[in-house]
């Protein structure tokens, strides 16, 4: 069973479901199919390889329960910006470090660029005098998608 993408109202991609939760969706009349394949249905469809949500759904990161943590995930939530310093981040600091049992967690990683992160190294951010710009948080992901 192919997968099919499911756009957001305004043509952006959100992610892909089952062609069995396509067609639901389309049931539903939360989707339109986008594009199809050629010369074959189910029932009154087409059977799409895209459909599109009839209505937009705000996707954004909120406080509260949410997605399992990710490096990728810590970098999103902080907009790409270093939490010290506000520059470009494209590494994750632990805010209590790792060697000092800091885990991988939503609460204890921040986005951080290489220079704060090296300068940071093993300490706290108020053992090295580096105070965060910004407080993390676990996020959730607040589309509800059909
Ligand atoms: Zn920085």
């Amino acid at each position: 069973m192919s997968a099919v993408l499911v756009l957001n109202a305004d043509c952006g991609p959100l992610h892909r479901v089952s062609l069995r939760h396509a067609i639901r969706m389309l049931f539903r009349q939360v989707a339109v199919v986008h594009e199809a394949q050629q010369d074959n249905r189910i029932g009154v469809y087409p059977v799409p390889t895209v459909v599109r949500l009839v209505s937009y759904v705000v996707t954004r990161w909120r406080r509260g329960r949410g997605p399992a943590w990710s490096r990728a995930g810590v970098l999103v939530r902080d907009g790409r910006r270093c939490a010290y310093c506000g520059e470009a981040a494209s590494t994750i600091d632990h805010v209590l470090p790792r060697s000092r049992g800091g885990r991988n967690e939503w609460l204890n990683t921040v986005a951080a660029c290489g220079r704060c992160n090296n300068r940071k190294r093993d300490r706290t951010p108020a053992e090295a005098r580096m105070p965060l710009r910004v407080k993390p948080f676990a996020p959730v992901w607040t589309a509800s998608l059909a």
